[in-house]
């Protein structure tokens, strides 16, 4: 997208066309509208636009062209933070709802996709999150004790069990969670606006909110070719918030993240790696994540941003740690290399804000993504459908605040990243 083969990279080449949508050009009347173009906003114009809700979706510039168009593609349940420390975070009310919520987001992906075709090479093996050394065993067992104890489907696999899945003896074990899988995120989003298009949402594409105002009891949203008035504003904008939501952005930290992607493996080696197609991620603090295509590449990837020292530092590394978890994969040329940008909260959760009257959305979804702003989505809309209260959402209201130190931060998770890929100590 925009020209940039880093962008997008391997998903741009292999998604399925977008469905044809054009910059709004004058003045709209809508029920509700959603700012943003990835799975939050385009799930919430689903799921209006399936009750009969005029909606009116702007996007800045392409469908998934934030996160949702470039991240791995692992469909997770819950997120990073342990399952017994959200109770903790959020009282016992929230904490168990969000859990609920998010465990089970993965099964309303599933849905979805199965409901409207959407053809995203989606697959439900599961995700392996692989353990390295001895605290990293220690790590997965407590989350799958944690996890177990909630009813998901979730097991610890032997390090012979592991390396028979993944093709690689370089892990203590895995925690196997079945509810997880991976898909083509950039066809998944593609999919899901083809569907809310076909349920009467409108989209416009190219069409960047710029300013918001009240008038009488309506909001309008101005982009540079029109305006949309409607009674609720969905802010769906998350991390790659322009305008006048950039604040969304600026409470949350830069973790870049890149990938690489192989030519398609030949098809001995694809009876011996990832087999199953099971989404890969390890408990390294500079974490590595792969997973197969349905053509067979190895998407690789890793903690930093694929510019200036960091192209050169990132791809040296990523040569060095596929050769020495693939020994095989020695010499395999890349055929696509990408980043994004991750946004991460101070705790690590996800936020829900209510800007004015009517202006809701969630965000900070720290590289969990795919199935939470999916349920998010459909649970915004429930909102604004008055089936969900605001005291019945899985997040408290929240004021926006900005990260402190937030460039500095930022900054050094991109350096600590170079620094481990650089020295390469761990591989
Ligand atoms: C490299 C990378 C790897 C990741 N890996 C995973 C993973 O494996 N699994 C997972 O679950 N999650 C992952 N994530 C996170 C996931 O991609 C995001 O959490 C997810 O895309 C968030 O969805 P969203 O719809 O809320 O926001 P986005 O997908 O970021 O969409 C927001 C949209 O809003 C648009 N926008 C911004 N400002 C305006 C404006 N003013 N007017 C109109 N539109 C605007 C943007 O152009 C963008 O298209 C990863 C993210 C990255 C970057």
């Amino acid at each position: 997208m925009l020209n940039d083969p880093r962008s997008h990279g391997l998903w741009e080449k292999t998604a399925p066309a977008a469905p044809r949508t054009s910059p709004l050009a004058g003045d709209l009347t809508a029920d509700v509208a959603i700012v943003g173009g990835g799975y939050t906003g385009v799930s919430a114009a689903l799921h209006l636009a399936e009750k009969g809700v005029k909606v009116v979706l702007l996007e800045a510039t392409e469908i998934g062209f934030g996160g949702a168009g470039r991240n791995v593609g692992l469909i997770n349940g819950g997120m990073w933070v342990m399952p017994s420390e959200i109770p903790g975070v959020l009282g016992s009310v929230y904490g168990e709802r969000l859990l609920d919520l998010l465990g089970n987001a993965p099964l309303l992906v599933r849905e979805l996709v199965e409901k409207h075709g959407i053809d995203c090479e989606i697959e439900k093996n599961g995700t392996l999150h692989c353990a390295v050394g001895k605290s990293g065993l220690d790590e997965i067992k407590e989350r799958c004790r944690q996890w177990a104890e909630r009813g998901a489907d979730v097991r610890i696999l032997s390090a012979d069990e592991t390396a028979k899945r993944t093709g690689t003896t370089a892990y203590a074990g895995s925690l196997l969670d079945m509810r997880a899988g991976t898909l083509q995120p950039l066809a998944y989003v593609r999919g899901l606006a083809k569907a809310a298009i076909a349920a009467g949402a409108t989209i416009h594409t190219g069409s960047a909110a710029v300013s918001t105002e009240r008038a009488g009891d309506r909001w309008i949203v101005r982009t540079t070719g029109g305006s949309v008035s409607a009674d609720w504003i969905i802010v769906a904008s998350e991390f790659y918030s322009t305008g006048p939501w950039e604040a969304v952005r600026n409470e949350q930290v830069l973790l870049p993240y890149f990938n690489f992607a192989t030519v398609p493996l030949p098809k001995e080696l694809l009876k011996t790696i990832l087999p199953g197609r099971e989404g890969c991620w390890d408990t390294r603090e500079v974490l590595s994540s792969f997973r197969m295509d349905r053509a067979g590449r190895l998407v690789f990837g890793s903690v930093g941003a694929l510019r200036n020292t960091g192209l050169s530092v990132h791809k040296a590394w990523a040569k060095r740690a596929l050769r020495k978890l693939f020994p095989a994969l020695a010499g395999i040329e890349f055929e696509a290399e990408w980043y994004g940008r991750i946004g991460m909260t101070s705790d690590a959760l996800p936020r829900f804000h209510v800007f004015a009257p009517k202006v809701v959305g969630f965000s900070g979804y720290n590289g969990r993504g795919i199935a939470p702003g999916t349920v998010f989505g459909k649970t915004i809309a429930r909102h604004v459908l008055g089936e969900l209260s605001e005291a019945d959402l899985p997040l408290p209201v929240t004021t926006v605040e900005k990260a402190s130190l937030r460039t500095l931060k930022g900054a050094y998770y991109e350096a600590g990243a170079q620094i481990a890929h650089f020295a390469g100590a761990r591989f």
